[in-house]
């Protein structure tokens, strides 16, 4: 299912990846995090505590990054798995290498996802509600390709041995090792990426038994660089086990990051994918702008806490079962009450001509904001399924979506209007030009096939308004060439 998403708009989701490898740029020399916890031990903290210093640019990058980009829309932010889980999230490690893992690293992982979470959640002890001063993170089971990566298994291990074809064209390599071609996944009925949107779902075995995240680790891919969202994190098998040895811990908790709904900072400053004018105060920079800082800096700490107060009271969002009460007042004798979720709408909306501008498990119309999407909607019809579609398709579309968390729920209709691929000569539209497009297109002159507004458009070769024997002329020429 996961793997659908990415391959779906693939060139999106890759293209990610390969930008995210521009963490490359930063050589750390040691790895400090104490600052973290200095700034963290504060109690009772709340936004009107945030420094003056880090206002005017905490509000640019809320205004002109994560609400315009919606990256905290979707209702599966980590802080939305931690809540859902009660404070614990669960891993399922995605072994995409054939390299051996000892028992003894396996708990190590553990460890290391549990540090990297939690790194950035103590700065949210203490401050405006969040209920948890610890997150308890698992490992719940290990995906692999070949069960023989893992030495000395014990009885009490999960292992899932499930594997698809992978196609690594768009992944950036190494250079020295193939990326395998096999992607190994745990049982999507216990994905809660797969399921976070249906709220009254209940995973087989109970919670404990659901995992929240993938921790995605590709051999082949460059030692440092990658990609994470809120379906997880995704680095080299080499980068892992090197943080297994304390080293490059950073570019996980950048990873991590962008779980939470944090963004990039690859363009300049004030841009729309930049950073915020006059650059990120407090002297640190940004663990989220790439090569910057090598730890989750004081402002970053403060931006988490930032987009909790944004989201914390968002109708319906948060269902916190044990809050913990302000210990200021009087206790109170009335029993917790647990909110009540609403029923959320449902809104119809159909956007004419517009441009699919991101991709991987969302998507941004042009002018219309980003709407998330789960493959299970369209049915069988495949031309409403989202994930065929790419970044630069001109379509029309009508669908469903749920008001808060614009997560869609269906597709009544989708017209491909304009294809990013298309090419002059691709007649057939199959992403090649080839002798069938010769042939389709003799076919069409004498009569035998009738073309799409689209056909006719890469059919004129020549682009002087007509479909004719020039076009098949000069189609032949380039076959030729
Ligand atoms: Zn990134």
């Amino acid at each position: 299912m996961f793997g659908k998403y990415l391959k779906g708009i693939g060139a999106a989701a890759m293209s990610a990846a390969v930008l995210c490898s521009a963490l490359t740029a930063f050589t750390p020399s040691t790895e400090d995090n104490t600052a973290v916890i200095s700034a963290s031990a504060a109690e009772n903290l709340t936004i009107a505590d945030l420094p003056e210093e880090y206002r005017d640019a905490a509000d640019w990058i809320w205004n002109n990054r994560i609400v315009r980009e919606q990256s905290t829309a979707r209702h599966n932010t980590i802080f939305d798995q931690i809540v859902a889980g009660k404070g614990t999230i669960n891993y399922v490690v995605r072994w995409q290498s054939y390299k051996t893992i000892t028992y003894e690293q396996r708990k190590q992982f553990e460890t290391l996802v549990s540090d990297s979470i939690n790194a950035w959640t103590k700065w949210l002890v203490g401050y405006e509600n969040w209920p948890y001063d610890h997150i308890d993170v698992k490992i719940v089971g290990w995906a692999v390709i070949d069960k023989n990566c893992l030495l000395d298994l014990h009885d009490d291990e999960v292992v899932y041995t499930n594997t698809e074809f992978y196609d690594s064209k768009n992944d950036t390599s190494n250079g020295y090792e193939t990326i395998p071609d096999r992607l190994p996944n745990a049982p999507s009925e216990l994905s809660r990426f797969d399921h976070f949107a249906d709220m009254s779902y209940q995973y087989p075995g109970g919670l404990d038994k659901r995992f929240d995240m993938y921790l995605w680790a590709t051999q082949g891919f460059p030692s440092i660089g990658g990609c994470g969202g809120d379906w997880g994190q995704r680095l080299s098998d080499d980068a892992y086990l090197n943080m297994l040895g304390g080293t490059g811990l950073h570019v996980l908790e950048h990873e991590l990051g962008h779980g939470f709904g944090m963004t990039d900072f690859y363009g300049g400053e004030g841009e729309l994918d930049g950073f915020p004018p006059g650059g990120f105060p407090g002297g640190e920079n940004s663990l989220m702008m790439a090569g910057s800082a090598a730890k989750i800096t004081d402002f970053d700490g403060w931006m988490l806490r930032y987009m909790w107060s944004h989201i914390k009271d968002e109708e319906g969002r948060f269902v916190i079962e044990a809050p913990i009460a302000p210990p200021t007042t009087e206790p109170s004798t009335d029993a917790p009450t647990v909110p009540v979720v609403p029923t959320e709408a449902v809104l119809t909306e159909t956007f004419d001509d517009t441009i699919i501008e991101a991709g991987d498990g969302y998507t941004v119309f042009a002018d219309h904001g980003r709407f998330s999407y789960n493959d299970n909607y369209y049915g069988p019809d495949e031309s409403k399924n989202l994930a065929n579609y790419e970044v630069g398709d001109v379509v029309s579309v009508t669908f469903s979506y749920k008001e808060s968390s614009r997560e869609i729920v269906s597709v009544d209709s989708l017209t491909l209007l304009e294809n990013i691929r298309k090419e002059k000569g691709d007649v057939n539209l199959d992403g090649e030009i080839g002798v069938s497009d010769l042939v389709l297109l003799s076919d069409h002159l004498l009569g035998g096939k009738t073309f799409t507004e689209e056909q006719c458009f890469v059919a004129d070769i020549i682009a002087d308004g007509a479909v004719d024997v020039f076009d098949l002329t000069a189609l032949r020429k380039m076959l030729i060439s």
